[in-house]
């Protein structure tokens, strides 16, 4: 680095070249930063939940890899792979209402699967084109948990087929949720 740079310029030049490098700079940025303003809420409600801490003490290593870094238990595992019981399916995070018994079939692919979700509004779908694969992935519309992938294999009346991971989930008997 040459620390001895000529000190010759001018007071006048260095000016003018400041009014004209900076002013547009200062423009530029200031455009740039506008639309950029409007997710700063959204930053600030993920850090108020502190998610990551109060969710690695409540859910089991695998409920948080799963739900929480897009994991994938391995298939024939789960706890409810080959599980008939009437009752709802809730999201192991948040609770929300995602599958029904009614709804669940046998995929013999290894993972609980349902031909529908509980309603359209509580599971959002995605396209994921991890592990050289493009699939469709289905996360909580509430919490975002990852729960698993939708593929068009499925029985009618949907054609759909939901492969969620157990470790996603919370099983609640029809007799309990009846008596709420
Ligand atoms: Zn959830």
């Amino acid at each position: 680095m040459n620390l001895q740079s000529p000190r010759h310029v001018s007071v006048a030049s260095v000016a003018k070249t400041a009014l004209v490098v900076l002013i547009p700079l200062c423009l530029l940025t200031y455009l740039l930063a506008m639309p950029n303003r409007a997710p700063v809420p959204d930053k600030a409600e993920i850090k108020m939940e502190k998610p990551n801490d109060d969710l690695k003490s409540r859910l089991t290593p695998e409920q948080f890899y799963v739900t929480q870094q897009k994991g994938t238990e391995a298939p024939f595992t789960g706890k409810y792979n080959d599980h008939h019981e009437a009752g709802m399916y809730r999201c192991i995070v948040c609770g929300e209402e995602l599958f029904t018994s009614e709804e669940k079939f046998d995929s013999h692919c290894g993972w609980p699967s349902f031909y529908a979700a509980a309603s359209d509004k509580v599971v959002d779908t995605a396209t994921d084109t991890t592990h050289g694969m493009v699939r469709d992935e289905i996360t909580c519309h509430k919490c975002g948990a990852h729960l698993g992938h939708v593929f068009p294999d499925g029985p009618q009346p949907t054609g759909l087929r939901y492969c969620v991971n157990s470790a996603s989930l919370h099983f609640e008997p029809k007799d309990e949720n009846a008596k709420k």
